[in-house]
């Protein structure tokens, strides 16, 4: 079974073609500045890379490009488009319409397009738009919606209620949804196979940093609680969004600097988290150099993210009532060994031992044990797979 993965953002499209038997990626590649000048489509297969400089006005030109790669006589996989037993696309946000990946239907069509934009209103449009492209290119093939969010829905309420009336969750559905959640089920789950245990034995506290960063508390193969909310801009800092503040805060700011509430939000999304606090940059690379070079506002946003990291573990190890693993993952989490050494430091009390040099190997992309031979709580980093999260619950679909 082949199954082609899609995800799709406003002028971008990324896509993966897997075989499901031995779940290999066969073809990989993306599509940018759909719709503004200079769009081009960078594909891979068959060990080779191809650059088409082509005009992508929309969503739709853009997939019949993708498939045009797939077929291409040089890097194509394909024979025929026939080959692709159905299509999985990630959408960010299901409020409390989608519990599990979907297959598309009409009637699924209006609820994602009617009901779901105002929760994610900067990736579900996108989502949708790809959706329909692909409808439109492949007529007939199963077209099956795979959300974020999903792995977050077994959280129970006194997890994802906030403390507003009650009445007013039930009317707009106010409350935490989460995001990453086909990453944290994706390095949960091979936590558990790594460590060879079943995920129900298992209370795994996931650490997904990235330019987003949350984190997860999974108890017994379960999410029970993660530090995203509402939207994606809750929980700790990050690259440029704030995380947690209080919300007598952002009122104040938005007086005192003159802003909108869509401003306001708009500033809270994109001029905040590390590269606010440094005035350096977004990228963990350049935060980590600063500091290096003496600059105290790095120190301080590297300081910042880690304090708020671990107290997130500490949090989700009292909320599940003890701790076996630590995950770490994403761009950060895979990468920057400073953030991994100040998140764990400190935690012996839990039963962390952390092995500072294994936390200074190179990352050579395969699952690498942080903690030491004694430790009660092993320390992980997994390599995350989205897209293969994803292929995986379109083909149990069908
Ligand atoms: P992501 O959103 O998962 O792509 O993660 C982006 C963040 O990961 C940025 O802050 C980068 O600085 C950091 N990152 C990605 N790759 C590396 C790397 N090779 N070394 C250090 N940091 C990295």
């Amino acid at each position: 079974m082949k199954i082609l993965v899609i995800n799709a953002g406003s002028s971008s499209l990324k896509y993966q073609l897997f075989d499901m038997e031995t779940e290999k990626v066969l073809a990989k590649g993306g599509c940018e500045r759909i719709g503004i000048s200079g769009s081009l489509l960078k594909a891979k297969g068959n060990g080779a890379e191809k650059v088409y400089e082509q005009d992508m006005p929309n969503h739709k030109i853009a997939i019949k490009l993708v498939l045009d790669a797939l077929l291409d006589g040089e890097i194509g996989v394909i024979k025929s488009m026939t080959e692709i037993d159905a299509v999985g696309h990630r959408v960010v946000a299901s409020g409390e319409y989608f519990k599990k990946a979907t297959l598309v239907t009409p009637d699924v069509m209006k609820t994602l397009e009617e009901k779901t934009f105002e929760l994610g209103p900067l990736h579900n449009p996108a989502a949708a738009t790809g959706v329909r492209a692909c409808m439109e290119v492949m007529p007939g093939k199963p077209m099956v919606l795979v959300f974020d969010s999903s792995f977050h829905s077994t959280m129970p309420p006194k997890a994802f209620l906030y403390g507003i009336d009650y009445d007013d969750y039930k009317k707009y559905s106010v409350r935490k949804y989460g995001a990453h959640g086909t990453s944290h089920k994706y390095v949960s789950q091979e936590a558990a196979k790594f460590l060879g245990k079943k995920a129900e034995e298992l209370k795994i506290v996931t650490c997904h940093l990235g330019n987003g960063s949350s984190i997860t508390a999974v108890d017994g193969g379960k999410c029970i609680d993660t530090s995203m909310g509402f939207t994606p801009l809750a929980g700790v800092l990050m690259g440029t969004r704030s995380g947690d503040i209080d919300a007598s805060a952002v009122e104040f700011l938005a007086r005192k600097k003159g802003m909108s509430h869509a401003d306001t939000v708009t500033y809270l999304n994109k001029k905040c988290g590390v590269a606010g606090v440094s005035g350096v940059s977004s990228d963990f690379r350049d935060l980590c150099a600063g500091a290096e070079a003496g600059n105290e506002r790095c120190s301080l946003a590297l300081d910042m993210f880690a304090y708020q990291t671990k107290k997130f573990v500490g949090a989700y190890a009292a909320a599940m009532g003890g701790l076996d693993c630590i995950v770490f993952t994403a761009g950060i989490g895979e990468n920057t060994p400073t953030v991994r050494a100040d998140v764990c430091h400190g935690l012996e009390f839990l039963g962390v031992r952390f092995d500072d040099k294994a936390n200074e190997a190179k990352n050579d992309g395969s699952i690498r044990v942080l903690s030491t031979k004694d430790s009660k709580v092993a320390v992980l980093v997994i390599p995350t797979n989205e897209e293969l999260v994803i292929a995986r619950e379109t083909a149990e679909l069908l």
